[in-house]
């Protein structure tokens, strides 16, 4: 068993087309040496392009944040696997908490989603995690075995090799909280268990990242967790510098 870990940073809805391409323009010089990481970073749609062209001949993947089920049609505000694909993207995220928490996602929709990113041939990064009072009430295990088994109905163990997940307690998301080592890993051991129910030994091939106020300070011992397979980044994912200090104290450089 080898996974290779993947860092992912997540622009959210930051970043014209000039400043994603100016970031990876200070990524790309920053790179070298940490080829042990998959690197990824996910522009808004309008900026996919710049930072596709960007790209180019480097390492770093582009993902998108969002993907729709259908393949066109009267769905304003969304966007086709066709539309990303000619657009150069490889990753998307689905199922984020923000489009759970603001835009109405669902265990249904994300499977929905998540269907069409694997008919399409992205590497989907499925985002699962408990909100503060789930943990608090000691749901968090129900929280994410549903999140999951809803999520990932119907996917083949073929295609969920294929697949990338991310544990995001929702309470750490952008809010300079992080779980401690200790509880990420007993999530991600969790995690992995209702893998292994669905797809077997499948899930001992399935990266999951953690995500959550990492940054360089703390990436190190999160990452150096037995089942934690690198990160989704948010805040840190901003500034070439961060994100390149945090990549390498991932993979403890
Ligand atoms: C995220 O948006 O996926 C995230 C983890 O954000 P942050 O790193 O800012 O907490």
């Amino acid at each position: 068993m080898s996974r290779k870990i993947i860092v992912a940073g997540n622009w959210k809805m930051n970043k014209n087309a000039a400043e994603g391409r100016a970031l990876v323009e200070a990524l790309k010089n920053g790179i070298a040496g940490l080829e042990a990481a998959e690197i990824v970073v996910c522009p808004p749609f309008t900026t996919i392009g710049s930072v596709v062209e960007a790209a180019e001949g480097s390492p770093i993947g582009v993902g998108a944040q969002n993907i729709h089920w259908e393949a066109n049609g009267a769905f304003t505000g969304e966007i086709s696997a066709d539309m990303l694909k000619t657009s150069g993207v490889q990753y998307v995220i689905i199922g984020h908490s923000e489009r759970r928490q603001y835009f109405g996602e669902t265990d249904e929709t994300v499977n929905k989603r998540l269907v069409a990113a694997l008919a399409a041939g992205f590497t989907p990064i499925v985002c699962v995690g408990e909100l503060l009072e789930e943990r608090e009430g000691g749901k968090t295990e129900a929280v994410l075995a549903q999140q999951i088994r809803v999520g990932f109905a119907g996917i083949s163990a073929e295609d969920a090799a294929k697949i990338v997940v991310a544990y995001e307690p929702v309470w750490a998301i952008g809010t300079g909280k992080t779980a401690t080592p200790d509880m990420a890993q007993q999530a991600h051991a969790f995690i992995r268990g209702e893998l292994r129910a669905l797809f077997g030994n499948v899930a001992d091939d399935m990266r999951i990242q953690y995500g959550g106020s990492m940054k360089a300070s703390n990436a190190r011992e999160l990452v150096a967790q037995p089942d934690i397979d690198g990160g989704l980044i948010g805040g840190a994912a901003l500034k070439a510098d961060d994100f390149i200090a945090l990549i390498r104290e991932a993979l403890a450089l």
